[in-house]
């Protein structure tokens, strides 16, 4: 079975994310979408298990899976038996980064190759930080987010908002 995984922070999962999972679906036997916890960055909005939650309620597709890993994603490709990385491409930006995850990742594990999607039109400018940092000033979200979790995003930068 051609298997891809889609890792990422999903700190929330966007619209744009979801875009990305579709295609990836419709292109490969099975996708996991994984959330990597990294050690670097680890204090995001939601917790790993809330980021997974929040995927699982935003998109239901038969051959799509998910999962939390905390370790080496090659190593993690290896342990699914999976060959190829699925990675969006929005801006120029984003290409200097991933080209070289994916030589890195293609060294640790040389049966592993990385496949770039171009960002929909509609989803180059949509990140998950843009999402927070708007969610903070109480903007319609409503083109940003699947419907499923406005109101988890809207509770949960309230509650931030309150301990702070
Ligand atoms: P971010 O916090 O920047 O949204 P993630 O780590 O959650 O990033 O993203 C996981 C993957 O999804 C990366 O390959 C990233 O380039 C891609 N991605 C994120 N947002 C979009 C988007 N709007 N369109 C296409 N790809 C995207």
């Amino acid at each position: 079975m051609k298997t891809a995984i889609y890792p990422g922070s999903f700190d929330p999962v966007t619209l744009g994310h979801i875009n990305i999972i579709k295609r990836a679906a419709a292109a490969f036997e099975k996708v996991i979408v994984c959330v990597m916890v990294n050690a670097a960055k680890d204090s995001g909005l939601f917790t790993p298990e809330e980021r997974l939650e929040l995927l699982k309620k935003s998109i239901h597709v038969d051959n799509v899976e998910f999962d939390i890993n905390r370790g080496l994603l090659a190593e993690y490709a290896k342990q699914q038996n999976a060959r190829v990385l699925v990675k969006g491409l929005r801006a120029v930006s984003d290409y200097e980064s991933e080209v070289q995850m994916a030589l890195i990742n293609g060294k640790l594990n040389p049966d592993l190759d990385t496949v770039f999607f171009p960002s929909s039109e509609k989803y180059t400018y949509l990140s998950s930080s843009v999402v927070k940092e708007l969610a903070r000033y109480h903007a319609d979200l409503t083109e940003f987010l699947p419907r499923e979790i406005l109101e988890d995003v809207k509770s949960k930068i309230a509650e931030k908002e309150k301990c702070r």
